[in-house]
């Protein structure tokens, strides 16, 4: 009985609105109706990037959004610098690799994120212009770190280096504060189900005057990616293909709500989770996984597992004993993490029942820790 908390870091709870919205009959996605509604939903999607150009939407989850930019941007050959922040940062680079282009990989420890002294010495050190893209992923969802993407783009035109700037933004966007613009960047890779709030089923590209330029001439085979046939579709608003319609319903009403908030007060009420949630990680005397300040995530919190105990029975256990789903470690992390998503639909009660189902977890499976965790939490949700 009652509901289940879904709270991974995505994808996450979805508003009623927006189920309702996607429940709509299906239309026809070359009649008239269809196409003001493309046309609404390329226009409303701009703000939430923080950008005026165009966004090119894609039937598919967050990964085909990043083969889509690297595939529409790169030449057989180019070089790309990526960085070893995570899970996810690994798989776009290993993805990178598959499709034939050359990686220059900066090491990480999968606790801190996008070293901007790094990206000034590796570009600084290129100086025949070899490196083509930098690839940043702004909140890396497998450690709970968030990448300064401002001072990334400070540091590349700190040493004047015209490489593409191309950022994962698939748990951040809607979430986290971003400005695909003022930061430069040339393709912003999204997805719909974090903090847009939506199924899975999504994802985006936010492109640059300077990427679609770089989109002329560059030589990767692409098809089903290919911006060009979309944008034009999108003239009309109508795709090549068929759209995910139900889903575009979805996202239309979903970026309304994001709209009619205020994109500062949605970035405002995460950040206050995350600190009643680290209040809470602290009160419990276990720690947090991100070590700079700076870069505490928004929307997930990953808590270490004291030496000797499992991350992963930890979530088994509070799955059955209280519905709820926690995130799992991934690859290098697994079974030494969890993570405690708070983004999507969710509101102050919402984090006081997970943080609830975690203390007492913690408790159930024995782990050595502090009470007081949730408590800790709550006079963090009071003052602030
Ligand atoms: C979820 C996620 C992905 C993968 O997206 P899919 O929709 O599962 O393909 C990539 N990068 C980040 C940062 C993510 O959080």
């Amino acid at each position: 009985m009652g509901r289940h908390f879904l709270q991974i870091p995505g994808p996450t709870n979805c508003p009623d609105e927006v189920l309702r919205a996607i429940s709509a009959p299906t239309i026809d996605h070359r009649g008239p109706t269809f196409a003001a509604l493309g046309t609404r939903v390329l226009e409303k999607i701009k703000p939430v990037f923080g950008t005026t150009n165009p966004v090119v939407i894609y039937p598919a989850s967050g990964t085909g959004a990043w083969e889509a930019a690297l595939v529409n941007t790169l030449s057989p050959g180019d070089k790309v610098l990526c960085f070893e922040t995570g899970h996810f940062a690994t798989l776009w680079q290993s993805m990178a690799l598959e499709l034939g282009l050359e990686v220059e990989m900066v090491a990480g420890d999968w606790r801190h994120g996008v070293d901007t002294d790094a990206v000034a010495a590796h570009l600084g050190a290129d100086t025949a212009h070899e490196i083509k893209a930098v690839c940043a992923v702004h909140n890396e969802t497998s450690t709970g770190v968030t990448s300064r993407i401002g001072d990334v783009r400070a540091a590349m035109d700190s040493v004047d280096h015209p490489a593409l700037l191309l950022v994962d933004t698939i748990s951040s966007l809607g979430s986290i504060d971003y400005r695909h613009d003022e930061w430069k960047v040339d393709v912003t890779v999204a997805g719909s189900q974090k903090g847009l709030m939506l199924p899975p089923g999504l994802s985006f590209n936010a492109v640059s005057d300077k990427a679609l330029e770089a989109h002329r001439t560059a030589g990767m085979k692409r098809s089903f990616w290919d911006w060009t046939p979309i944008l034009a579709a999108n003239e009309k608003g109508m795709w090549p293909y068929t759209p995910a319609t139900n889903l575009l319903y979805g996202l239309e009403v979903a970026l309304d709500m994001l709209a009619d908030e205020g994109l500062e007060n949605v970035f405002a009420r995460h950040q206050r989770w995350a600190r009643a949630t680290r209040a809470a990680v602290e009160a419990w005397g276990l720690e947090i996984l991100c070590l700079d300040e700076r870069e505490h995530s928004g929307v997930l919190t990953a808590v270490v597992m004291p030496e000797g105990h499992d991350a992963d029975a930890l979530r088994a256990l509070i799955l059955e004993r209280f519905d709820m789903s926690l995130g799992a470690g991934l690859t290098r992390l697994a079974g030494r993490v969890f993570r405690i998503g708070h983004l999507g639909h969710f509101e102050d009660l919402s984090l006081v029942g997970t943080l609830g189902g975690v203390e007492m977890g913690l408790g159930l499976a024995g782990v050595p820790f502090t009470p007081g965790g949730v408590q800790a939490a709550l006079a963090v949700l009071q003052e602030d």
